[in-house]
């Protein structure tokens, strides 16, 4: 029971490698929030994660709307009065190369990945310094440090997701905030099952544990990170990826 009792709001929880955050932090005792845009996956992964004994609450957010971000921390202020944890886990994907990468394309991946990790983190700040106390936890990517090819958008959006952490690390750290990002490598989840069987096998050979990841392992370093084992890291950048980028 390392989270007993705190109060986490984890954004795009509905399914993927936030639905393990929640289900994880459940089973260590915290009471989760589960934002996320589709309201139906919120809803049925909140049901699972009540079934671990603690209390959540389903969320409809868009972390990219500022007024949706500010009402679903107003909410969840009014149901658990305090906020312990924050997971900036919503993403999305939007691939093409550069010559072919559309305004559009561009402006959602920022928008959903990076704005919101900023919307998010901003009413979590806003809390946590008059608590004197927080975690805040993103969720960046390996491709932040290696580069991907049909990939400038997102990773862009997760290289910024890692200057951000740093910066808010060292705005807060008196005021007993302490902000860390996790970079996963490759994860078996929505996001990456539609990539081609073929190219998975070459990834693969790019990763020294031979493997892909699971949901599972990223969401045990992040409640590590909510922990206080994790008390006395801040401002760290902790990769998830089988060795593919050391
Ligand atoms: P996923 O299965 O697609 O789950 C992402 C969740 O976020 C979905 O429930 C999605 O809802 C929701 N979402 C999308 N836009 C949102 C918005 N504007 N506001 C709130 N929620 C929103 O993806 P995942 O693989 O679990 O990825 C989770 C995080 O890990 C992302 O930040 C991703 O970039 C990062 N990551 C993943 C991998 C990987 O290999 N899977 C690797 C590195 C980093 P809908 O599906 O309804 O849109």
């Amino acid at each position: 029971m390392r989270l007993k009792d705190q109060n986490a709001l984890i954004t795009g929880a509905g399914q993927g490698i936030g639905k393990d955050i929640a289900l994880g932090m459940a089973r260590e005792g915290a009471h989760v929030a589960v934002a996320d845009i589709n309201f139906e996956t919120a809803k049925a992964t909140a049901q699972e994660v009540k079934e671990r004994g603690v209390q959540c609450i389903a969320l409809k957010l868009d972390v990219s709307k500022q007024d949706e971000v500010i009402s679903a921390f107003e909410t969840f202020m009014k149901e658990r009065g305090r906020l312990d944890i924050l997971v900036n886990n919503a993403g999305i994907t939007r691939d093409a190369l550069i010559m072919r990468m559309k305004e559009d394309d561009w402006d959602a991946v920022i928008n959903i990945n990076l704005k919101g990790t900023f919307l998010c983190s901003k009413e979590a700040v806003k809390i946590m310094v008059k608590q004197h106390h927080g975690k805040i936890i993103s969720i960046s990517s390996v491709v932040a440090f290696t580069g991907n090819p049909g990939q400038v958008n997102y990773s862009a959006s997760k290289a910024g997701i890692a200057g951000f952490t740093k910066t808010i690390a060292k705005e807060y750290a008196t005021r007993g905030i302490k902000v860390n990002a996790v970079a996963p490598g490759f994860i078996q989840t929505v996001m990456t099952e539609a990539i081609p069987e073929k190219v998975k096998e070459e990834m693969k050979k790019s990763i020294p544990l031979g493997y892909f990841g699971k949901p599972e392992d990223v969401a045990n370093a992040v409640i590590f990170l909510a922990s206080k084992e994790a008390d006395y890291i801040t401002g760290q950048v902790f990769h998830i990826n089988g060795g593919m980028y050391m």
